[in-house]
């Protein structure tokens, strides 16, 4: 290079110094961003969730919590995300939080996004997976007293952090983490020989890392956002953590001092981090994962355009067949402890003259963020071709969030249903729901509800 070409080359970079902080400025302007925290560690003895045992806390490894990220475009429409160290949020809680916030705050459905990581050390909630546990009368009585607790505290927490909107610019970036393994197509126990001997794992995983950031106009770090496709299970035992979710969270927090880490699972229902169960493997894996959103926050991130559309809607989701009375009863006499709870309860109901609904109401939400990010918000533990066909569908830029507003059941896709086994077969009765299985279309029925949803925030 000759000195001129230097010079000039010197010349243009001072141009460019002195340009970008007024396109920064700019991009700043268009978008606000509140963010606030709650925890929500249970002080008394609800049980922890997500498996079907009567599990009582003896103690914690660090605080579980909840945070909203409140967002705001250049035309003053609102949205808020809501995550989680919950483990299943069921509709009984979530619409009371939903009715109170549009009372509130006026927030419509289609701008509130209640999200869960489905973490099992995680504590009871209302009604989810209600005959997964043993009855006992004063724990029926703590869960219910918890969750009215959480209902208050996530409605004040979303009035927080819309009350600090300011100023804020987002960024978008992709990484990849790859300890979530597909627990349908590999044996749980083989796998840790098949990692030692660099043998393939098998079957769809989903392994991106989606990262948006939320940063002030002095440059502060106020959220990282980030999102991963795995069951967090690493633990099954009786003390209160995030799991993977909630160690990635916090080794996030601590490196950048003030910013809040923000996790939502994505289509992780039939992925599992495995090897599992011992702390240092949940340690590890948090670690990966924060590791993974690191290296995005090290590259140059693309900034998220101004303007903000949402959309929302349910999708009536149709049972093979309602279970009737006498496979209640037939179930009732079995050996399987949750299916028999589960049958005397909706016996009583019987009794009560209820009647069953065919299908279940599938939430269903579109945002679309700038020109770079489309949010698709499904209920329930939607396993991971959800995640595949809509972001090969929908293109670069498309986050598809498992885990919202409402637990209900398994999601499988048509292939996962013809297949069967856990997530795809007879197992609806684990929920609570009224029938055993899924009908075979629901993912149709889903698919062309989230086309017509992501049309409306695209126009
Ligand atoms: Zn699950």
């Amino acid at each position: 290079m000759t000195d001129r070409f230097a010079t000039c080359g010197v010349f243009l970079l001072l141009l460019v110094a002195a340009v970008m902080p007024s396109l920064a400025g700019g991009a700043e302007a268009t978008w606000k961003a509140g963010v606030a925290k709650a925890v929500i560690t249970p002080e008394k003895s609800v049980w922890l969730a997500g498996y079907g045992t009567k599990r009582a806390p003896d103690g914690k490894l660090h605080d579980l919590w909840m945070k909203a990220l409140a967002l705001e475009d250049d035309a003053g429409r609102r949205v808020v995300l809501v995550t989680s160290d919950f483990q299943g949020v069921p509709k009984s809680m979530s619409d009371r939080v939903f009715a109170q916030l549009q009372e509130k705050y006026g927030l419509e459905r289609e701008d509130l996004l209640i999200t869960f990581s489905h973490n099992h050390c995680g504590p009871r909630l209302g009604d989810d997976l209600v005959d997964y546990y043993p009855v006992e009368a004063e724990q029926v009585a703590l869960v219910e007293e918890y969750t009215t607790q959480m209902v208050e505290r996530m409605v004040a927490m979303v009035g927080e952090a819309l009350g600090k909107l300011a100023p804020a610019r987002l960024q978008t970036g992709l990484g990849k983490a790859t300890f979530a393994v597909n627990r349908r197509n590999n044996v749980e126990a083989d796998v840790p020989a098949m990692i030692a001997e660099g043998k393939p794992l098998v079957g769809p995983v989903d392994h991106a890392v989606p990262v948006m950031t939320v940063t002030r106009a002095d440059g502060k770090l106020e959220a990282i956002l980030f999102g991963y496709a795995c069951h967090p299970t690493t633990l099954s035992f009786f003390t209160w953590c995030g799991d993977y979710p909630g160690f990635a969270q916090l080794e996030l927090e601590a490196k950048h001092a003030g910013a809040t880490a923000m996790f939502v699972n994505t289509c992780g229902g039939d992925q599992n981090p495995l090897p599992r169960r011992r702390v240092e493997l949940c340690e590890r894996y948090g670690h990966e994962l924060a590791a993974a959103v690191e290296e995005v926050l090290a590259r140059p991130l693309e900034p998220v355009s101004p303007g903000l559309r949402t959309a929302f809607a349910y999708v009536e989701l149709p049972y093979l067949q309602v279970v009737s009375r006498e496979e209640l009863f037939a179930a009732q006499q079995g050996e399987n402890a949750i299916r028999a709870r589960w049958a005397t309860r909706l016996l009583e109901k019987i009794e009560r003259g209820e009647t069953f609904a065919a299908s279940y109401p599938y939430p269903i939400h579109a945002w679309r963020l700038g020109r770079q990010m489309l949010v698709i918000g499904m209920g329930a533990e939607t396993v991971v071709d959800y995640a595949l066909r809509f972001k090969r569908e929908f293109g670069p830029g498309t986050w598809v969030c498992g885990y919202c507003d409402d637990m209900i059941a398994y999601i499988p896709s048509r292939r996962v249903w013809e297949e069967g086994g856990y997530e795809g077969g007879s197992n609806l009765y684990e929920y609570g729901r009224p029938a055993l299985r899924w009908s075979g279309e629901i993912e149709d029925r889903i698919a062309e509800t989230v086309e017509r949803l992501v049309g409306d925030v695209r126009e």
